[in-house]
């Protein structure tokens, strides 16, 4: 019964942020909200009388000394109907210190009321099956979205995108495993066999649409987290003047004398509504001081770890290009050749297998045709798509450990109809601890939903 002592609280709270602001929204629930709003609006009795989820005028005072606070909106949500599905109070002040801190106090001061704890009106609506845990999940990276396309990302899951998907997995594996122990308890009564043959072809399809959820090359998270790029290159190609010109600011030393970036620095850029962190590196050679090859060391740690990078050789020394960045190019790496504004671009124009594109950072020549090669990479790393993408490294873990499950299952369903129902049990909850769902009573539920067997 903890719980139900914890959700009799009623807690309070600035839902905007802190500073000064036209207006400010401070919230209330639980079991008081209704109490509180009528008296901060000077009524006698305990009903708030203000119709609900409608913005009404108020004049709001203190209870205990009777004081004018402020004048502003409030708006009364009666449970379940509201956010937290607890009777709700809204107060839309002035975003004044002043005026907050009065009608904080005047909270604070009423019995059985307190300040809530980070995260507690959302922890309130998943405890009152208002969201489940993606969709709380979304909400937090809503909030945190920099971006249009982490927004759109973060918007889907709070609509409840990712978690019908796990649910609509997490109800076909019951399912299933209403069947299997089905064909258990009732062996002797002659279950027809397609029905148990059914089963396994619709987990056979199941295992399929985990597999390749999962391998989506991290596209959910990256947008979540943004897109890490790593400039490399030589001493003195330009690498410190590219990122100068694509952050349109001075984010790196830019100098003539070699190795003077000796550690990386990031600038964070919205590229199309995509989130990219680009990383200037140490210029990559052999030789130079202890300093200046720990700043290698590092700058090869970025570029390893980095998403996709950008290898800018020096233009006047091309066609010899550089060994130590030669041997990083791949097929996640924008091959550049900076300062064409010296003489253009001989022959040959790519590096392992991978075309090269000049630029020149002086005067910003051929930086349009990079930024579009870079946007077209990392829109594609990325891409929203049509199905929602895993957003979270916990999302993953449980997924993982329901394939292996359903691998199992798949081993020992032959042999061992208990051990396969167990491992069908474990995919379930692994499915059921992303969303929230971990009742196993569900299984009853399928149980009696799916089956007449009745006798
Ligand atoms: P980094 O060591 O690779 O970071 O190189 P920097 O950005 O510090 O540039 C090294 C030198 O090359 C500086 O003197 C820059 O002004 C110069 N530089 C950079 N880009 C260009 C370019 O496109 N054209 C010319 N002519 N010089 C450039």
């Amino acid at each position: 019964m903890e719980q139900t002592t914890a959700f009799s609280q009623t807690i309070f709270a600035l839902a905007s942020a802190g500073g000064r602001a036209g207006v400010a929204v401070i919230r209330v629930s639980g079991p008081q909200a209704g109490v509180v709003l009528a008296r901060l609006m000077g009524r006698r009795g305990d009903a708030p009388e203000t119709p609900p989820r409608r913005a009404v005028y108020a004049q709001l005072t203190d209870p205990v000394s009777g004081e004018t606070l402020d004048d502003g909106l409030v708006i009364w949500f009666p449970g379940p109907a509201s956010f937290t599905g607890e009777d709700v109070a809204e107060f839309h002040v002035h975003g004044g210190p002043a005026v907050i801190s009065g009608i904080l106090g005047a909270l604070s001061a009423v019995d059985g009321l307190r300040l809530a704890e980070p995260g507690e009106f959302t922890r309130r609506a998943f405890e009152h099956g208002k969201m489940d845990l993606t969709a709380a999940e979304g909400l937090a990276d809503l909030i945190e979205a920099e971006t249009a396309a982490q927004r759109r990302q973060a918007l889907r899951q709070l609509e409840g995108e990712l978690g019908r998907v796990y649910e609509n997995w997490r109800e076909r594996l019951l399912s299933a495993l209403a069947h299997s122990e089905a064909a258990i308890d009732f062996s002797d009564e002659d279950l027809p066999d397609h029905i148990e043959a059914a089963a396994r072809a619709e987990l056979v399809g199941l295992e399929e649409e985990i597999a390749s959820h999962l391998t989506d090359r991290r596209r959910g998270e990256r947008l979540r987290d943004g897109c890490r790029i790593a400039i490399i290159g030589p001493p003195n190609a330009g690498k410190s003047s590219l990122l100068n010109l694509l952050a349109q600011r001075d984010a790196a030393i830019v100098s003539e004398t070699a190795g003077t970036t000796r550690d990386v620095i990031e600038v964070h850029l919205d590229l199309g509504g995509y989130p990219v962190t680009i990383a200037d590196t140490a210029g990559l050679r052999d030789g130079g001081d202890a300093i200046e090859a720990e700043g290698i060391r590092r700058a090869r740690r970025t570029a390893a770890a980095a998403d996709l990078r950008l290898a800018v050789f020096d233009g006047e020394r091309w066609p010899e290009a550089d060994p130590s960045t030669a041997e990083l190019v791949d097929a996640d790496t924008l091959v550049v050749i900076n300062k064409c504004d010296l003489g253009g671009l001989k022959p040959p124009h790519e590096v392992n297998g991978q075309s090269a594109l000049a630029i020149s950072a002086l005067t910003g020549d051929g930086i349009d045709h990079l930024l579009a090669a870079v946007a077209e990479r990392v829109a594609g790393m990325m891409d929203l798509g049509d199905f929602p993408a895993l957003t979270r490294a916990r999302h993953r873990e449980a997924l993982e450990q329901c394939r292996d499950a359903l691998g199992r299952y798949f081993a020992s369903s032959g042999s061992s109809p208990e051990l396969a129902a167990e491992d069908l049990r474990l995919a379930a909850r692994a499915l059921g601890r992303i969303t929230g769902r971990v009742d196993v009573d569900d299984i009853l539920d399928v149980i009696f939903r799916d089956f007449c067997i009745g006798k």
